[in-house]
């Protein structure tokens, strides 16, 4: 075999998972769709401004003297020292559109809980018993990932309201240890739109915890520079990437991985990690008598997450002239978590993220301009139904134009006479860039039983093909930087242990 590892596209996950593998002293090579490293982890230019495609904040990372999750994996990558990052004031600023109030929040757990208290009197103790239970679930998650033999036995006398908590619903937990329901409906909008009220405690613990802990960070020069230094870091250890070649093909014999092709090529190999779904895997690159039907079971039997609507503006203006003075505005029709997750089913839903970049990096684009993006998520096949090749154009400046709306009555601010560069990305955009199917950006959704820790408990009962792994945002881990990054060391450290078993 010319490589012991190929991997199937150079997203966050992809290229953690290569570099991992490279460092290891596998011998690795990349086939990459396009012409650039990162999948949606990149940046664009429209006239004098370069946009981030998708990165708004990168959680769990820290800082030098408090270190996240992610600042010890680049530290372990050898390349936290290459990226200039630049730390976010707040953890969340949420305005609610229907009582017209705003709530800010600071980074750190102590400050958290006393911003917390400030706004919903009565809530100190719960947050302090919430704050504990989440941290008992880290360090369950943080044991088991450490034991060379997995233990469940031992994890349940160890920590045993990990165990009790496992199956309950956010919410349920939330109102069992006191949190009064404001408290409680602020704490939820935070993690929309992957999670609400109904959905996994210990998914949505973990979540949080990790992004009030350590300061979210962004990369100065973009999300592009984080992948441009993974790309580097890969080559300098010898790694290959072929960029322009797409996987057309997994060849499979008795459910084990033969070869990969693209369209001029055949590579031997016994190890593949894929950074796409496997519902492309099974259905388009694997001939279908070679898929087992349990894989075709499994992917049938989960929802894809959330679409998008991103619209990406340059203006001829400063936010402080605009009067934008905060990073990032979680902008959500009312507080109920339970119901705006029911309206994210309508692609006019109403909620909406704004980021305004130069809040965090000053230098973003050129003084007196300003970058904003504008996202909006759904779910369901609203789009495909409504949007058709003869309405595309038409329909994607409505859906911007409302948003930019939404945007401007919400902060109350005016942005439109400003615009100077204007680019609308829909599902359509993100298929074409990550062949995701309908153009989903949020991998799989989590959904009662089928949450993170159950995927990430079972993952080995996913394997079908002897050979074949997966990781990213449809990975157990599920979608996000944070995820996919964390993610694509685990494969690699999987897929290494299986290269040295032969
Ligand atoms: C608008 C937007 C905003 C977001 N905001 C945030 C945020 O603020 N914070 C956060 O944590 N997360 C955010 N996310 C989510 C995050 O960006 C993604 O979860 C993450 O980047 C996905 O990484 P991945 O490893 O799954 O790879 P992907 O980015 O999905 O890349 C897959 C790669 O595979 C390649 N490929 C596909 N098919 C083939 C093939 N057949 N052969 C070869 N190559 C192939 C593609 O070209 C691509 O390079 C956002 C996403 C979007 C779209």
């Amino acid at each position: 075999m010319e490589y012991d590892v190929i991997v199937i596209g150079a997203g966050n996950a992809g290229l953690v998972s290569a570099l991992t593998l490279q460092k290891k002293g596998k011998k690795v090579l990349i086939l990459e769709k396009s012409k650039m490293a990162g999948g949606v982890s990149s940046s664009f230019k429209r006239g004098i401004f370069e946009f981030d495609i998708s990165l708004s904040k990168l959680t769990n990372y820290g800082n030098e003297e408090n270190k996240g999750e992610i600042f010890h994996l680049f530290d372990r990558l050898g390349i936290s020292s290459k990226i200039t990052m630049k730390e976010l004031e707040h953890s969340f600023h949420i305005i609610d559109k229907e009582k017209k109030e705003s709530y800010t929040f600071p980074v750190g757990i102590d400050n958290f809980i006393e911003q917390m208290e400030a706004y919903v009197p009565n809530s100190k103790v719960s947050m302090i018993t919430f704050f504990g239970l989440a941290e008992e679930i880290r360090d369950a998650f943080n044991y088991y990932n450490e034991q060379q033999v997995k233990n469940t036995e031992d994890l349940y006398l160890k920590f045993p309201n990990f165990v009790q908590l496992a199956p309950c619903k956010t919410k349920e937990v939330l109102k069992k240890i006191g949190m009064p329901e404001k408290a409680i409906e602020l704490l939820v909008a935070t993690s929309l739109p992957e999670k609400n009220e109904d959905e996994n405690f210990v998914s949505f613990a973990l979540h949080l915890e990790n992004s009030i802990k350590f300061p979210s960070v962004i990369p100065t020069l973009t999300s592009h520079e984080i992948s441009s230094v993974l790309e580097k870091e890969f080559l300098n250890m010898g790694g290959k990437i072929n960029y322009f070649k797409e996987v057309e093909e997994i060849e499979v014999e008795n459910k084990m991985v033969k070869k990969v092709k693209t369209k001029d090529k055949s590579y031997l190999c016994n190890h593949v990690i894929a950074n796409i779904s496997p519902i492309t895997v099974y259905c388009n690159l694997i001939k279908k008598e070679e898929v087992p039907k349990e894989a075709f079971g499994l992917q049938n039997s989960r929802d894809l997450g959330a679409k998008c609507i991103t619209v990406y503006l340059g203006l001829n203006k400063s936010p402080k002239e605009i009067g934008l003075t905060k990073y990032q505005y979680i902008i959500l029709n009312s507080l109920q978590s339970e119901k705006e997750f029911k309206k994210m089913n309508q692609i006019k839903n109403g909620n909406l993220y704004a980021t305004i970049r130069n809040n965090g990096v000053e230098v973003s684009s050129r003084e007196g301009t300003t970058e904003i993006t504008l996202t909006s998520y759904f779910y369901g096949r609203d789009f495909e139904k409504e949007v058709n090749s003869s309405n595309y154009y038409e329909k994607k400046q409505e859906f911007a134009e409302f948003l930019i709306e939404s945007f401007e009555a919400s902060t109350n601010t005016s942005i439109k006479e400003y615009i100077e560069e204007i680019e609308i990305a829909t599902p359509v955009t993100f298929n074409r860039y990550t062949s995701h199917p309908f153009g989903v950006v949020k991998g799989f959704n989590e959904k009662g039983y089928d949450n993170f820790l159950s995927r990430y408990f079972t993952e080995e009962k996913e394997t079908f093909i002897k050979g074949l792994s997966f990781c990213g945002g449809f990975g157990s881990r599920a979608s996000g930087y944070e995820n996919t990054y964390l993610n694509g060391e685990e494969v690699a450290n999987k897929v290494y242990e299986e290269c040295m078993e032969k």
